[in-house]
């Protein structure tokens, strides 16, 4: 397996691929470790949490530049994704009890409630666009509740695997209660088909959610799926345009456009429309590119070539439809996989840019007459991530977001975002099942009835 630095290109190291008898023995012993952590008392467990938390923000600055090496995310935002690792680590150490409480039930029975056991081994497929984050937020729970884990990560950040699993040990978790497994994704369903494997979250695009929700199926193990988006910012004319072009810039450019909820097609009212893309093109120009580590660097690589060749094929594609580039659009002449900022506007449905998701720095402009067509385009996808509406009449955005808007989060006046207390989650083709909060820590528990007569 090779890491590969996105910004120049170069072979970072090659690292040596489980066998599929090394990977078997691996999910045993995390089976084995399994029966001992289920019955780990919730103080302890919290305690190597905590420890956890700690040891991340220690290590943060080499952690961070682990990440933005294997994937080019600007090394600000590497810190930021640790710092955030350490927050899950917080929260469920705090809370995870009180999730887990048994609740009792008024029945007929002398006594009747509900407990929540752990499951078992569950295996997380994971993408590298959060190479931490991504992990932290499903193992923190995870472990709280009891169950151990098998990783297999992207196969593109393979030091992060290995450097996640070497931290929960050194945060004094048993030793086989987390593991990475470097193996590719062709081989996901052995695993899930392994006996001890007792249920699989994937967090990817959707064709490897089918792959492996099929899998889950035909193995009859619960899944959790994070799929993909593209997550619609609508602008009402009421909007306060300086505010939105700034956040939605903000969303579309974070992590190189690399984000499952990052915003990428932006509705606006036709009233606004051309005052509203004169700022919003303005706020996406200011982004600075280049190398990640650099200090006042703001927008970074992608994370591998050939994802953002993908990339510029989808705008090619919508541009032969008849969209308009207003800026960006070309692939820069210089080594790594830098793409600049684009906007494309006159985006109609049929085009790559209104229907596919757009994972890199290119934001999708439509035009809309008014409210009730804007919400017609926002909810004309098959996915269900995010949405957001930007309007200052705050009841009318409530009432958008919470009533009219099919995606798993709606938010009024802010990007969309992913938050220990919130939960996290899609609908459609953006997947099934929650992350994070009271929701999260549920996912892969056996909710069990007791009644007692
Ligand atoms: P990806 O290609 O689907 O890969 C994600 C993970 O799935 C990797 O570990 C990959 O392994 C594995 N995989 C790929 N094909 C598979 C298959 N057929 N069966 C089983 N496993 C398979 O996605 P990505 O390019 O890494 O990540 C970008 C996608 O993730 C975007 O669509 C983004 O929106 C989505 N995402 C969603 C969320 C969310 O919370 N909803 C969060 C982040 C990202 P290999 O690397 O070995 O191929």
């Amino acid at each position: 397996m090779k890491a590969i630095n996105p910004t120049s290109g170069e072979l970072i190291r090659t690292y040596e691929a489980h066998s599929e008898k090394g990977a078997e023995k691996i999910i045993n012993s995390v089976d084995k470790a399994w029966q001992s952590w289920r019955s780990v008392p919730f103080r302890n467990r919290s305690a190597l949490m905590l420890n956890m938390a700690s040891l991340l923000r220690s290590e943060r600055d080499r952690l961070a530049l682990l990440i933005t090496l294997e994937m080019g995310k600007v090394l600000r935002e590497s810190k930021a994704e640790i710092e955030k690792c350490a927050w899950v680590c917080e929260y469920y150490a705090e809370n995870a009890e009180s999730f887990l409480q048994n609740e009792p039930i008024s029945t007929e029975f002398k006594q009747s409630y509900i407990s929540f056991q752990p499951l078992g081994t569950i295996l997380a497929v994971m993408p590298w666009n959060f190479p931490f984050w991504q992990v932290f937020r499903f193992a923190a729970p995870t472990l709280m509740a009891g169950n151990t884990v098998v990783l297999k990560h992207a196969s593109n950040v393979p030091g992060c695997a290995l450097a996640i699993e070497e931290l929960f040990r050194e945060a004094g978790f048993p030793d086989n209660a987390f593991r990475s497994l470097l193996i590719d994704g062709k081989k996901v369903e052995s695993l899930i088909a392994h006996p001890a494997i007792k249920a699989v979250t994937l967090t990817g695009s959707t064709p490897a959610g089918r792959s492996v929700a099929s899998a889950a199926g035909r193995w009859l193990k619960k899944s959790v799926l994070e799929l993909g988006g593209s997550d619609p910012y609508l602008i009402l004319e009421d909007a306060n345009l300086d505010e939105a072009a700034r956040i939605c810039a903000a969303s579309r450019l974070l992590n190189a456009g690399q984000s499952c909820i990052a915003a990428k097609r932006f509705i606006v009212i036709e009233s606004i429309f051309d005052e509203f893309s004169r700022r919003f093109t303005t706020r996406m120009k200011e982004a600075v590119y280049g190398d990640p580590c650099h200090e006042e660097t703001t927008l970074g690589p992608m994370a591998r070539r050939e994802l953002r060749d993908e990339l510029h094929d989808q705008v090619i594609a919508s541009v032969k439809q008849g969209a308009v580039i207003l800026t960006g659009g070309m692939i820069p002449d210089q080594t790594g996989a830098f793409y600049p900022p684009t906007i494309l506007s006159k985006v109609k449905p049929g085009m790559p840019a209104y229907q596919e998701e757009l994972f890199g720095p290119v934001a999708a402009l439509i035009s809309a007459r008014n409210e009730k067509q804007a919400v017609e385009i926002a909810n004309d996808t098959s996915f269900g991530l995010g949405a957001a509406v930007f309007t200052r009449d705050v009841e009318r955005g409530r009432w958008l977001a919470e009533e009219k808007l099919q995606a798993g989060s709606c938010f009024v006046n802010d990007m969309v975002k992913s938050d220990p207390r919130l939960p996290f989650g899609g609908i459609n083709e953006s997947g099934f099942g929650r992350e994070l909060s009271v929701f999260g820590i549920r996912e892969f528990v056996n909710i069990k009835t007791v009644a007692i007569r």
